[in-house]
């Protein structure tokens, strides 16, 4: 099988090339017109020899992803369901326009193991994480397709990025370099449902990349019921956690609280929630909950939504609302590629 030239960061690259007796800065030509000029084909680098682009077409791919659908919501935001190519599967990506750029929520597996109650991923099969040039294609697929130029990246879409630790780290850093796409790591966000051992990981790695932590519930019981994840790793080892990334990196926090009716809304919630990270420097991401398929979880009500913030900023936790993007496209994570199994199936 071919090996895709977008798995290799540049350094790895080069020494590829030295194996295939290639002068190593080929492979810095090549990552250009990969990263800079967003080519689909060998054939277009043009200032390769004739010879080294049919040596690049016999051994490696640029799985280029083609798009199965794209949604556009009346907001703008626009949902990408992709064909990786090799397999047969289909990923999503979403991009969002806010004022200070366009924003893209990447996937990180195909399908995900966490199965958080509220997250249409659950109950779909996973199947593995992507590779690190499939999470980058992602960005540049939709570049070349919509013509513009990705500022922001989130890991907020199908899977948990950390449990696809090195693969996730490898395109962030081919995203990062000044050689690849140039985005800012602190324009890269990382989201967690909580590895904590992978948090510490991550602290350790010096990236900048903000760390955005899915706490949604402020003690153990009720966490623990929404988020499997908090058996293995409670609240406390959680905070703890990213108490240490704070110190280490000297960013910022991100907890996201997604509010669901009549189940972690309240105001007594609110308060066990300020006693947990009063004193950390974090921000809360209030989320009103996505109502999915087959979901138990419903959507606060926009009163409790506006108290349980206001609550928060009187008490000193700087809480914003998170503005809904694509309701009426699904854009919730793995809602489309759930449907699209569905329509295979059925
Ligand atoms: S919310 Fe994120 S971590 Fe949880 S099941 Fe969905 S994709 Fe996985």
């Amino acid at each position: 099988m071919k090996k895709n030239i977008k798995d290799y960061n540049l350094e790895e690259l080069k020494q590829e090339f030295v194996s295939i007796s290639e002068k190593p800065y080929r492979a810095e030509q090549v990552f250009k017109w990969i990263y800079e000029y967003n080519v689909t084909s060998f054939e277009e680098m043009t200032n390769l020899s004739k010879e080294l682009r049919e040596k690049l077409n016999e051994n490696y791919t640029l799985k280029n992803f083609s798009i199965l659908k794209k949604l556009e919501s009346k907001d703008g935001t626009k949902k990408y369901l992709f064909d990786i190519q090799d397999d047969g599967n289909a990923i999503e990506t979403v991009l969002m326009e806010y004022k200070y750029g366009k924003t893209l929520c990447v996937s990180s597996q195909i399908g995900c193991r966490m199965g958080c109650k509220f997250c249409a991923s659950t109950g779909i099969p996973f199947i593995r994480g992507l590779t690190s040039g499939e999470i980058v294609e992602q960005v540049l697929a939709v570049q070349r397709d919509e013509n513009v130029r990705i500022s922001n990246i989130v890991f907020m879409g199908i899977g948990e990025p950390l449990d696809n630790y090195d693969n996730v780290v490898k395109a962030i850093r081919i995203l990062n370099h000044p050689k690849g796409l140039a985005i800012g790591a602190r324009h890269i966000s990382v989201s967690t449902s909580g590895i904590v051992p992978k948090i510490y990981d991550l602290a350790k790695e010096q990236i900048q990349c903000t760390l955005s932590v899915s706490l949604h519930c402020p003690n153990d019981e009720k966490r623990s019921e929404l988020m499997p994840v908090n058996k293995i790793y409670n609240i406390e080892e959680l905070i703890k956690a990213c108490k240490f990334y704070i110190e280490e990196t000297g960013r910022r926090v991100s907890f996201e609280y997604a509010l669901a009716k009549d189940n972690n809304d309240n105001l007594e919630d609110a308060k066990e929630l300020i006693k947990l990270i009063r004193g950390m420097n974090c921000h809360v991401n209030l989320i009103p909950i996505n109502k999915i398929e087959n979901g138990k979880f419903i959507k606060s009500t926009n009163e409790n939504i506006i108290k349980f913030r206001d609550y928060l900023n009187e008490h000193g936790i700087v809480a914003t609302i998170r503005r809904e993007l694509g309701s009426d496209i699904d854009a919730a994570c793995g809602q489309l590629r759930r449907q699209n199994l569905y329509n295979k199936v059925n």
